[in-house]
C-alpha cells in the first residue's frame, strides 16, 4: 500500500508510454508482469499489482511491509492476529481481529480509517445471514479497505473483484459516531449487495443469471433470447424495463411509500429504484434483500425490521428501496442456493493467508 514505484523513463511523454513502463516491470522474474492498467479488459485510471507477490518473497503483497523488498517479508503479528503493519488501534482493531480470525476478511485503513461500526455490521451480516458453506466460496473477498469518497447514504460501497476487495467508507464518512438503527441497515445492506455481486462471480455462470433474471425479474425485454457467455457482456449491463417508472415511483407526488411497495415491483423482484440499472445491480440487491430477510427472522434487525427495509430517495441522487418487494420465488431460490453448501473448511483461513 505504501510501497513507491520506481520512476518512470523521463522520456516518458505520454501516458501510454508511462503505463507501458510500468506494465514491462517484473521485479521476480516469474513472468507475470508486477503491474496492470486493465480492469475488467479495460484501461482503468490506475494501475493495479498484478503478481500477488512482486518481490517473490513468498508472502502477498498486501500482508507484505515491504511488497518490493524481497529481503523485507513477513510482518510479525499484532495481539489481535492480524499482521503487525496493518492492525488498527483500539475497537476497530478487536473487531478487525474478529473478521480476520473467524473469516480470513482483513479489514485495511485505504485512503481513510475504518470506523469499528462498519466492521461489526459486517461481522453481524458474516456470522447470521451468510451460512459458513457459502462464505468459504466467497474467494473474492479477502479485504475490507475503508475509502475515501464513499459517503453514507447513496455510495456507500463498492466491491473490486479484480483485487478481491470490497471498499467502505470511513471516519469521514461516519465521524466516531455510534451508528443508529437506519444506518446500521443502509450499511448491512450495501455490505450484502457488495457481497452479492462476489457470490455472482465466485459461484454462479452467465447462464444461470440469464435464466434467474427471466425467470424472476422480468428482464427478457432488456435481454437478448440466449444467455451470453460472460457476465461482462454489453446485454446484462442494459436497464430494467421498469427504469423510468422505477424513478418516477420515488418522486411522485402521490402517496410514494404505496408506490414504491405495489405489486408491480413484486412480480419482477424489483427491491429498489437502483436495482432496474442492469441485471447485475438487479441481483445483488435482491441477493442483499434475501439476506437482510434472514437476518430480520433471526432477530438480528429488531422490531418490527420490515419497515427498517424501506427508503425513500434522501435527495435529487438518491434512490428508494423496498426489500419487501422481494419475490417468494427468488427468495425460495436464494435460501435453497444458500443452505445447500455444506458448511465446508473455508479455504480462506489464516492460515492460509499467511503464505
Ligand atoms: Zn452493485
Amino acid at each position: 500500500m505504501k510501497a513507491s514505484l520506481p520512476p518512470p523513463p523521463t522520456n516518458a511523454a505520454d501516458a501510454a508510454a508511462c503505463r507501458a513502463h510500468y506494465e514491462s516491470l517484473d521485479m521476480n522474474k516469474n513472468g507475470l508482469p508486477d503491474w496492470t492498467s486493465l480492469v475488467e479488459g479495460r484501461v482503468s485510471s490506475v494501475m493495479y499489482p498484478n503478481d500477488e507477490d512482486m518481490d517473490g518473497d513468498g508472502v502477498d503483497n498486501v500482508l507484505d511491509p515491504d511488497p518490493i523488498d524481497p529481503k523485507v517479508s513477513r510482518s510479525r503479528l499484532a495481539p489481535n492476529g492480524v499482521p503487525a503493519h496493518l492492525a488498527l488501534a483500539g475497537e476497530a482493531g478487536r473487531f478487525q481481529g474478529e473478521l480476520y480470525r473467524e473469516f480470513g476478511i482483513l479489514a485495511i485503513d485505504h485512503t481513510d480509517r475504518h470506523v469499528p461500526a462498519t466492521l461489526q455490521t459486517l461481522l453481524i451480516l458474516l456470522r447470521h445471514g451468510i451460512p459458513p458453506g457459502t462464505r468459504a466460496r466467497l474467494t473474492s473477498v479477502r479485504y475490507v479497505y475503508a475509502f475515501l469518497g464513499h459517503d453514507p447514504s447513496v455510495n456507500i460501497a463498492a466491491y473490486h473483484r479484480q483485487v478481491r476487495a470490497v471498499s467502505i467508507g470511513g471516519e469521514a464518512s461516519y465521524g466516531g459516531r455510534e451508528f443508529d438503527e437506519a444506518r446500521m441497515v443502509a450499511v448491512m445492506s450495501s455490505f450484502a449487495h457488495e457481497l452479492g455481486h462476489a457470490f455472482l462471480f465466485d459461484t454462479m455462470s452467465a447462464s444461470e443469471l440469464h435464466r434467474l433474471g427471466t425467470r424472476y425479474g422480468n428482464w427478457e425485454k432488456a435481454l437478448d433470447p440466449e444467455p451470453a457467455t460472460s457476465f461482462l457482456d454489453q446485454s446484462y449491463f442494459r436497464s430494467h424495463p421498469f427504469r423510468k417508472l422505477a424513478r418516477l415511483a420515488g418522486r411522485s407526488k402521490d402517496d410514494r411509500t404505496e408506490f414504491i411497495g405495489k405489486s408491480l415491483w413484486r412480480e419482477s423482484s424489483l427491491v429498489s429504484e437502483y436495482a432496474t440499472k442492469n441485471l447485475h445491480e438487479w441481483f445483488a440487491d435482491s441477493f442483499a434483500a434475501g439476506i437482510l430477510h434472514r437476518l430480520g427472522e433471526k432477530g438480528k434487525l429488531g422490531e418490527n425490521w420490515q419497515r427498517k427495509l424501506t427508503r425513500l430517495p434522501q435527495h435529487p441522487n438518491g434512490y428508494w428501496v423496498n426489500y419487501n418487494n422481494l419475490s417468494p420465488d427468488f427468495r425460495a431460490w436464494l435460501d435453497e442456493r444458500l443452505d445447500a453448501t455444506s458448511p465446508a473448511t473455508s479455504p480462506d483461513s489464516p492460515k492460509r493467508l499467511g503464505k
